[in-house]
């Protein structure tokens, strides 16, 4: 199926015919779109110009500075939508096709927001090359991997107050570490400051307290995914996480990719699980594929300098579905809601080159990362700019995520 378009968007761009992802973008406050090629559709502007009068939920919700009531909508409402737009946008005669002149917006000159009310954030810890690593960096080279791993989808609650929009600089953090070596704990700015290359699912449809989300009905309850950057101070995390976890060391702040691509413009995707040895526990057991291939990359870019590519990795590689983390997070009757965000953890693959983290790609900084004019790093330095991008490919189409980007400022004295 090949869709035309009078906007002429190549079925090859990041937003294709075929993703049409939601976020929020300024226009006189916070406004919903749906990006097509360089362009951003209005919502709010098609709603108040009865465009969207066919539809069959109330279009109020595109009033609304985050994209929570239009999620509440349902799954039917977000796919009605995305056939309309598709259908107005293959028609030279449609009513979209005559108001463009008001309806559409630059979408490279756009100001984003984070595109929904974040309530609660959880990171999971799910791929299995990430986890082996650090386990052999920290910990016991011959038994990586501590014994539940292979059992539940390991995760911890994080702090949703300092998730940012791509394109928010991020201050380095200070705070409390232990030199190797020394008997005392100092203060001040981290020294091993990180990226952590994810991939976070957006909550689309609500449990009640009490009630599991079942694992073969898990993925109804997913909206959408960005890309996500789990800013990580390697060296605060090794002193304080014994025996709570990650707490200052992630939550100063994480940084999403502007646009939400929903479930059904993954769905082309779709494929094979990972085999997971042993066998999990019933409750998380699924048949049929359940990853999805998007091809990943981080790039540092130092201050006034050239961009150099660091990492290839894809979401494919994970040892547990979202379907298993979401099953597994609400299997012992905890409420998601719309708009909760789970990050999938660092997506590391096989080889060198596809470890999401550099403190994987320098192995804990005995090892140089080179860049394209001769500086090398260990870790994140002032003034560096971590971008990600993230897109599915095949041969007809792309569905494309765009970039979450984000510069390091130096820390507060
Ligand atoms: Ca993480």
């Amino acid at each position: 199926m090949k869709m035309k378009n009078w906007l002429n968007v190549d079925d090859h761009h990041n937003f294709s015919m075929y993703n049409l992802p939601f976020g929020m973008f300024h226009r006189n406050g916070p406004t919903p779109g749906v990006a097509i090629g360089d362009y951003i559709i209005d919502l709010r502007f098609c709603a108040e110009k009865s465009l969207l009068s066919s539809l069959s939920f109330d279009t109020n919700v595109f009033s609304q500075p985050v994209l929570n009531d239009f999620i509440a909508t349902g799954k039917s409402n977000w796919s009605a939508l995305r056939k309309w737009l598709q259908e107005q946008l293959s028609d030279a005669n449609s009513a979209l096709a005559q108001n463009q002149n008001e309806a559409l917006v630059d979408r490279p000159k756009a100001k984003f927001y984070v595109p929904v009310h974040i309530g609660d954030y959880t990171d999971f810890y799910s791929s299995i090359e990430h986890a082996t690593n650090v386990g052999k960096m920290f910990r016991d080279p011959e038994n990586a991997l501590l014994p539940n791993w292979r059992h539940l989808p390991v995760g911890y609650h994080g702090r949703a107050s300092s998730i940012v929009i791509s394109g928010t600089d991020v201050r380095r953090p200070n705070g409390q570490t232990k030199p190797p070596g020394s008997d005392a704990p100092v203060f001040g700015p981290s020294k091993r400051l990180d990226y952590e290359l994810e991939m976070a699912f957006i909550v689309g449809s609500e449990n009640k307290l009490g009630e599991p989300i079942p694992v073969d009905k898990a993925e109804e309850h997913i909206f959408g995914m960005v890309v996500f950057n789990d800013w990580s101070a390697r060296d605060i995390q090794t002193w304080e996480y014994v025996p709570l976890g990650p707490f200052l060391a992630k939550n100063f702040a994480s940084t999403i990719s502007p646009w939400i691509v929903t479930m059904e413009a993954l769905e082309p995707f779709r494929t094979g699980s990972v085999e997971q040895n042993p066998p999990v526990l019933p409750y998380l057991q699924q048949t049929g594929n359940h990853n999805f291939d998007i091809q990943l990359e981080v790039s540092l870019t130092p201050e006034g300098g050239e961009e150099s590519s660091i990492c290839h990795s894809n979401f494919k590689y994970m040892y547990w579905s979202m379907a298993q983390q979401l099953a597994h997070h609400t299997v012992n009757g905890c409420n998601v809601r719309i708009g909760d965000m789970m990050a999938s953890g660092t997506i590391s693959g096989p080889d060198n080159g596809s470890f999401g983290s550099m403190l994987e790609l320098s192995w804990g900084g005995k090892n140089q990362i080179v860049l394209k004019d001769g500086q090398s790093r260990t870790f994140i330095e002032d003034g560096d700019t971590i971008t990600m991008k993230a897109a599915c490919k095949n041969e007809n189409f792309t569905v494309g995520f765009g970039e979450c980007s984000g510069k390091i400022l130096p820390a507060l004295r």
